[in-house]
């Protein structure tokens, strides 16, 4: 059980990926004392994939979330919120701008789970056996200038107008549990790093601590300890997000995620 008090930004529900009503969520929310959730479902986009909204469910979507804002207001604060894409692809550009953005959403947290070629965006994120085929067709097997790819599409991520969280920092170590494609330590991926978290200091987003890399993969959180303390170094503000696909994970982790903050001198932060 959590501590009074404590937030969560990043959630899905069952307009995408997860399972569950919004309000079961909010529900579970309360139940765990959390003071505020945010709703995040994975934002449609201009093509299919196994765990977006569908674009036809959007208004129903932000619909809903405005009610649960006001049936829940009272106990909860509730934000409209999205995660959304970052895929530098001029047609998904001008799908967010059309589609999304004029729904005036409170937050998004923006992530990258898309690699390759702009223009024929893959998803690293479904599958091991897919995360491979993507290093060997598109990046000829080389992993740093796959992993480096991803770090600069990161450092854009805060592009996005109304991109308030940056969602799960190091991703890109979701199939590398074992650490075969890479251990971390490599001076590349601290540079890619440092390059990213400078990006992102001046650009007044919030890192997300994601507690559900303890929940499967790497057995980490998203980012990792180390990086968590260079955001700090950097002066990033952190939030603990748990990434909920269920209400019952709603502040999964989060006891062990105050303790890391706390060895590390980080107080957490609110959206407000
Ligand atoms: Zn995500
Ligand atoms: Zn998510």
């Amino acid at each position: 059980m959590a501590e009074a008090g404590g937030t969560s930004y990043h959630t899905h529900n069952h307009y995408c990926d997860g399972i569950g009503e919004i309000a079961e969520m909010i529900e579970a929310a309360i139940a765990a004392g959390l003071s505020e959730i945010g709703i995040s479902s994975h934002a449609p986009l201009p093509f299919a994939t196994g765990w977006t909204m569908p674009p036809e469910r959007l208004e129903e979507y932000a619909a809903e979330v405005r009610e649960m804002q006001r049936r829940y207001g009272d106990r909860i604060k509730v934000y409209f919120g999205a995660e959304i894409d970052y895929i530098p692809n001029s047609e998904v550009t001008a799908f967010q701008e059309r589609a999304i953005f004029p729904l005036n959403f409170d937050y998004f947290v923006g992530s990258v789970h898309f690699l390759g070629q702009p223009q024929v965006p893959r998803s690293f994120d479904d599958t091991e056996s897919g995360f491979h085929a993507i290093l060997t067709e598109e990046y000829a097997g080389d992993i740093s200038a796959m992993v480096t790819d991803y770090y600069q599409r990161m450092s854009r991520v805060p592009e996005i107008p109304g991109v308030r969280i940056i969602g799960h920092l190091d991703r890109i170590k979701r199939w590398n549990a074992e650490r075969r494609d890479f251990t971390g330590d490599e001076p590349w991926y601290r540079a890619a790093i440092e390059e990213t978290l400078r990006a992102l200091a001046g650009s007044g987003t919030i890192v997300e601590l994601n507690t559900s890399g303890w929940r499967k993969g790497p057995d980490e959180p998203y980012p990792a300890p180390w990086i968590l303390a260079r955001c700090r170094d950097f002066g990033i503000p952190i939030t603990i997000n748990s990434d909920a696909h269920s209400p019952a994970e709603v502040d999964s982790g989060f006891d062990r995620a105050r303790a890391l903050l706390a060895d590390l001198g980080i107080t957490p932060v609110v959206l407000g």
